[in-house]
């Protein structure tokens, strides 16, 4: 690949930091450093779906090539729940916590309740990201990992559902962990080197 500029297409500051320290070899600006200050609205019913439509968009808008990421919590006992809507869960079973605004503490608060008393906790974090050049060339991938849900949150650092996803593979929340072991393990940082092999040549 000889394009080494790439814009995220998120938002979020802590996915960026993961792309940039995951995919190493490329600049990766931010969505505002390339001048895209939009919102993609997420219509798509799969991560994959989801990743492509956000990178296709700000792709258009900056005339570079776009990385997105689209994902999300999967527990066995919700049926594959909040999946898609991991984002937007709590706002979706109307749960409404303490402070509204405060959505990833309130997301964590409607799965405990969604969750409490069941005796299979198992879940996976999905990810799927996409790649978008401005002459229409579009590549994806996908990662995954295992782990269960805990009674209640541990660890500090992290985002979202980080503080109650413990990972058997690194013995601790995925909030416990550093970057460096995170990234390791993570749905996103698989779904990133699966991407990164695939560009290989290209
Ligand atoms: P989206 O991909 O921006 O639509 O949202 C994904 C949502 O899934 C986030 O808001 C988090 O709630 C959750 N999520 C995705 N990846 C992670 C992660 O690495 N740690 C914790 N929560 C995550």
């Amino acid at each position: 690949m000889t394009e080494k500029t790439i814009v995220a297409a998120t938002g979020n500051a802590h996915k960026l930091r993961e792309f940039r320290e995951i995919l190493t070899g490329f600049t990766i600006l931010s969505q505002r450093e390339a001048g895209f200050c939009g919102e993609v609205e997420e219509t798509g019913e799969t991560f994959a779906e989801n990743a492509l439509l956000k990178a296709r968009a700000v792709s258009a808008a900056t005339g570079l090539p776009a990385l997105a990421d689209d994902s999300g919590l999967c527990v066995d006992a919700l049926g594959g729940a909040p999946g898609v809507y991991s984002a937007r869960y709590s706002a979706r079973r109307g749960f409404c916590g303490t402070d509204p605004k405060k959505t990833d503490e309130n997301n964590r608060l409607c799965l405990l309740r969604d969750l409490s008393g069941a005796a299979d906790r198992r879940a996976h974090f999905c990810c799927a990201v996409a790649l978008v050049f401005p002459d229409g060339r579009e590549f994806t991938a996908e990662g995954s990992a295992q782990g269960t849900i805990l009674q209640e949150e541990r660890g500090e650092g992290g985002f979202g559902y980080d503080s109650l996803f413990w990972s058997e593979e690194l013995g601790m929340t995925f909030a416990s962990a550093n970057e460096v072991q995170k990234n390791a393990v993570s749905h996103r940082g698989r779904a990133l080197r699966a991407l990164a092999e695939r560009l290989k040549g290209v």
